[in-house]
């Protein structure tokens, strides 16, 4: 498989080059595959296909020629000791749990694949790989974690100072050895801004192996689709004459991206709903046409508070806005109705959904009261609610069942399911066990001379 640049359609380059690089550095531009193979159905989609066996099948063109099967077949198994979880919450709707891997959060199933892939390139290599990852959340958890200790590569975590909660800061600051953790005086945006600068520094390239890990990393987004078709086909046994939604609660749009990959595969979605909080610059797109990232604003659901979303790029490079406009519903929600929607999930389906989880939930909610059918052309898009869209497969919503996609574990975010419940979810061992371990981050202004020397004083 070849993978393209974005913005350089003459740009072809194998897996392990798009993995290592991260983006084009020369470009700017992000790694698409240039083909999205049809799998066969019929081989993974049997009673006991187990996820582990989808998660094969699918990634096994995109690194064709470069990973023997046996070595894969390994690092799938070694990748993934846990599974995604489908609940169903009504008659309509499934909640699909994402947090079962040791951070409780979806990125999880992307980093760890992504570190093994890495550490698989980096054996041939002499010199240590370094990491930059800049996180809203709980992208720097996961990677840290995933990282944690692999042989020949370091991770450097960049996290808004003050902007992430309590318990996501001692997630990503408490590592030691080869995992380390900057607490930036700005926002996401400006930390994701230093990396990206980092990048195209190409005097400090020549110095130092620098590779990323955010979403925009091809190889954090591939695996994501991984369970999609498990719950896609999950879904069709159980419901064999409905039509199959996801709804995508998003910051980046790297996981909605990873659906897409994942339908273009043949899996059995009908369409989305692209899900944001206040940042809502995705659901304006598709309203006005007009992309406009701005900088972002502050929500309960923190690892979406993204204004500028990196994976517009690949969306809009593999799709035109029609296409996007007959495939997605989109629908945004602000932090009051976050609190609604956490009680509103508690009292009418006893279930309890997380901030992120919770912007879904409510989206679905809105299609199922028939949202979609009264939608005004006119809609004021500056207020919360679904946006001005008419997918194609709008009408079928009676014969659907809608798969809310649950992003993160609830007892990550106790201090707001209180406030929408009264009830603080325990803490999972995992989680309760970081809290007693000392903070190693350290301060870094929002100054990309001083985080570059930062880097040149602290890189090996
Ligand atoms: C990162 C994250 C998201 C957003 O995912 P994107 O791929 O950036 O759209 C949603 N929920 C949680 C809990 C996350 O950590």
């Amino acid at each position: 498989m070849l993978y393209l640049d974005t913005r350089d359609k003459s740009v072809k380059v194998d897996f392990k080059s798009a993995v290592m690089g991260g983006m084009n550095a020369a470009t700017g531009g992000l790694y698409v595959p240039e083909n999205f193979p049809k799998i066969d159905l019929e081989k993974i989609s049997g009673e006991n296909s187990d996820f582990r066996k989808i998660a094969f099948e699918m990634i096994l063109p995109y690194v064709e020629g470069e990973i023997p099967e046996s070595d894969l077949r390994a690092l799938i198994d070694d990748a993934y000791p846990f599974d995604p979880r489908l609940v169903k919450i009504d008659g309509s709707s499934y909640v699909l749990e994402l947090f079962h891997g040791p951070t409780c959060a979806f990125k999880d199933f992307g980093a760890r694949f992504m570190a093994r892939a890495m550490s698989y390139f980096n054996r041939g290599e002499d010199g240590r790989l370094h990491i930059l990852v800049a996180t809203s959340g709980d992208t720097g958890s996961a990677v840290g974690s995933a990282f944690h200790n692999v042989e020949g590569l370091d991770v450097t975590i960049l996290y808004p100072d003050g902007k992430i909660s309590p318990l996501q800061e001692k997630q990503l600051s408490t590592f030691t050895g080869n995992v380390r953790a900057l607490r930036v005086k700005g926002s996401f945006d400006d930390c994701q801004k230093l990396v990206k600068t980092a990048f195209t520094d190409s005097d400090l390239r020549k110095k130092f192996r620098l590779s990323s890990a955010n979403s925009i990393n091809i190889s954090r987004l591939l695996p994501q689709s991984f369970y999609y078709m498990h719950t896609a086909l999950q879904a069709k046994r159980e419901n064999p004459n409905k039509k199959i939604i996801v709804v995508v609660p998003s910051g980046n749009f790297g996981n909605l991206t990873s659906g897409l990959i994942a339908r273009e595969m043949g899996a059995p979605i009908e369409g989305f709903v692209a899900a944001t909080n206040s940042n809502h610059t995705i659901p304006d797109w598709i309203a006005t046409g007009k992309y406009e990232a701005r900088p972002s604003v502050e929500t309960f659901a923190n690892a979406m508070d993204v204004g500028a979303p990196s994976n517009y790029e690949r969306i809009s490079n593999m799709y035109s806005l029609d296409e996007v406009r007959r495939l997605f519903a989109s629908f945004w929600l602000d932090n009051d109705g976050i609190i609604e929607a956490i009680r509103d999930c508690e009292e009418k389906c006893s279930y309890t959904i997380d901030p992120h989880g919770a912007v879904a939930y409510k989206a679905w909610q809105e299609i199922m009261r028939g949202g979609l059918s009264s939608i005004s052309a006119e809609a004021d898009i500056s207020k919360p609610g679904l946006t001005p869209n008419v997918p194609d497969w709008a009408g079928c919503e009676n014969n659907s069942v809608g798969i809310i996609l649950e992003t993160a574990s609830p007892a990550k975010f106790g201090q707001t399911v209180k406030l929408a419940t009264g009830k603080e979810p325990a803490l999972p061992e995992r989680l309760e066990r970081v809290m007693h371990l000392p903070d190693n981050s350290v301060p870094m202004e929002n100054d990309y001379a001083k985080f570059r020397a930062w880097l040149e004083e602290n890189l090996r």
